[in-house]
C-alpha cells in the first residue's frame, strides 16, 4: 500500500474508530414512531392528513422561504419548477457538469436540453465568473430571451446546486441570472440547514427544491420539497403536484394535465419528526468535519472541502481532494477504506459524460474534470458521532 493510502486510512481510524460506517446513514431518534403510529392509528397514510400540511409549514419556517410544497421526491421537485418557470420544448438550461444525474434529468423531462457548466475549486457549485465570460462570449439577448449564438436555441433557465452542502456563489449567479434573463432555480437537495450570507440555499431564485431521500441530511424515506417566495407559483406548484384536481365537494374535475407528485402523508409524518432533530443532525456533522479535519490536516497531499466563506454548510457529505499528482491512488484509498469498513466513494461522474448525455452542449470543463480525479466522499451521517464520543 502506498504511504498516502496509508496515511488516509489512519486518518478516517482516528475519527471513526472501529465502527462500520456507511456513507450516509439516517438516524430516528425523535418522534418518528410516534408520528408514524398517529399515521397507522388514523388511517390516515396517504393522499390526506395533517402532517402534509405541518410538514410544508414548518419547512418554509425553518428555511425562511414564503412557500414549500412537498411531493414525492427531489427530482419531482425539479420538474415541476422548470416547467412553472416556463422551460418548454427545445429551451436550453443550464446545468453543472459535476452533480447528481437528477438535476439533467429533469430538464430532459421538460423535453429541454442540459447545457453543461464548470465549477469552481472552491465551492464545487457554478463557476460565475467563467459562466459570465463564456454567455458573453456565445449567447445574446434578443428580444429579451437570452439566445444561444450557436445553436440558436433560447436559454432559459439556470440551476446551481450547492455541492456536498457547499453553498454556490449565489450573489454573481443572481447576477448572470438578471443580467441574460435567464430563470433561476436552485438544487437545494442536498443543502438543508445550509446558508449563504445568513440566508438560506435554495430561497435566492424563482424556485429551490429540497430532497430527502434516504441518504439526505433528513429522510422522509423518498420525498422532495418547493421552495418559493412567489405565492402564485406557490399554488401552481401546489395544484398541478396534486392532479390538478379543483376543490368540489363530490365532483372530480380536473383544469389542466396535472402530476400525482404528492407526499404522502406518512412520509410527511417522518419529515416532521426529521425536522425537530435537524439542528442536532448538523451539530453532530460539523463536529464529525473537525474531527476528520484535525485527523488529516498533516496530510499535504490531500484537502479536505472546507465551508465557503461567509456560508454555513450542512457538510452533507464530508469530501477530501487529492492533489494532482497523487490522484492515481484514488482507485487504491477507496478500495482500502471500503475494505476496512468505511464506506468511501468517488464524485458521480460528470453528467456531461454520461451515455444519454454525452453529445449535449458545453463549456470547457477543465475544473470539473480535474475535480472528479480527486474527490473522495467520507463516512458523513450524523449518527457516527455518538459512536465516537
Ligand atoms: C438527491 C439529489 C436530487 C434528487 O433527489 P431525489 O429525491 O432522490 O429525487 C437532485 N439533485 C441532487 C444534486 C441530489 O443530490
Amino acid at each position: 500500500m502506498n504511504t498516502l493510502t496509508s496515511k488516509i486510512l489512519d486518518g478516517v481510524r482516528s475519527t471513526l474508530g472501529q465502527q462500520k460506517a456507511a456513507l450516509h446513514e439516517p438516524t430516528f431518534e425523535g418522534n418518528e414512531w410516534k408520528y408514524l403510529k398517529e399515521c397507522l392509528d388514523s388511517t390516515y397514510v396517504s393522499s390526506v392528513g395533517k402532517f402534509v400540511d405541518q410538514f410544508e409549514t414548518n419547512l418554509a419556517e425553518y428555511t425562511g422561504a414564503k412557500y414549500a410544497i412537498s411531493v414525492v421526491n427531489g427530482t419531482a421537485a425539479l420538474h415541476i419548477a422548470l416547467k412553472l418557470a416556463g422551460v418548454s420544448e427545445g429551451d436550453e438550461v443550464l446545468v453543472p457538469a459535476l452533480t447528481f444525474v437528477a438535476t439533467a434529468n429533469a430538464v430532459t423531462y421538460c423535453n429541454a436540453v442540459p447545457h453543461f457548466v464548470d465549477s469552481s475549486e472552491i465551492n464545487l457549485g457554478m463557476d460565475a465568473g467563467k459562466l459570465r465570460d463564456y454567455l458573453k462570449n456565445s449567447a445574446q439577448l434578443i428580444n429579451g430571451k437570452c439566445v444561444n449564438s450557436f445553436t440558436k436555441r433560447v436559454i432559459s433557465a439556470m440551476i446551481p446546486m450547492h455541492t456536498f452542502g457547499h453553498p454556490a456563489d449565489m450573489e454573481n449567479l443572481l447576477a448572470i441570472s438578471r443580467d441574460f434573463n435567464i430563470a433561476l432555480i436552485e438544487d437545494a437537495a442536498e443543502s438543508l440547514g445550509s446558508y449563504y450570507f445568513g440566508k438560506h440555499t435554495g430561497t435566492f431564485g424563482m424556485f429551490g427544491i429540497i430532497s430527502f431521500n434516504g441518504n439526505k441530511v433528513i429522510t422522509t424515506g423518498g420525498g422532495g420539497a418547493i421552495l418559493t417566495n412567489d405565492i402564485v407559483l406557490a399554488k401552481r406548484a401546489k395544484h398541478i403536484t396534486t392532479t390538478a384536481k379543483v376543490p368540489h365537494r363530490s365532483e372530480f374535475i380536473h383544469d389542466e394535465v396535472g402530476y400525482n407528485y404528492r407526499m404522502p402523508n406518512i412520509n410527511a409524518a417522518l419529515g416532521c419528526a426529521q425536522l425537530e432533530d435537524l439542528q442536532f443532525k448538523l451539530r453532530a456533522k460539523r463536529r464529525l468535519f473537525h474531527l476528520y479535519k484535525e485527523n488529516l490536516a498533516n496530510i499535504s497531499e490531500i484537502r479536505i472541502i472546507e465551508e465557503p466563506a461567509n456560508c454555513i454548510s450542512n457538510y452533507w457529505l464530508q469530501t477530501i481532494r487529492i492533489n494532482q499528482e497523487n490522484e492515481f491512488l484514488r482507485e487504491e484509498v477507496i478500495e482500502t477504506t471500503n475494505n476496512e469498513g468505511y464506506m468511501t466513494r468517488p464524485a458521480w461522474q460528470l453528467i456531461s459524460s454520461l451515455k444519454p448525455y454525452n453529445n449535449f452542449p458545453r463549456m470547457n470543463l477543465d475544473t470539473s474534470e480535474s475535480l472528479v480525479k480527486g474527490l473522495i466522499n467520507l463516512p458523513s451521517g450524523s449518527g457516527l458521532i455518538s459512536k465516537i464520543t
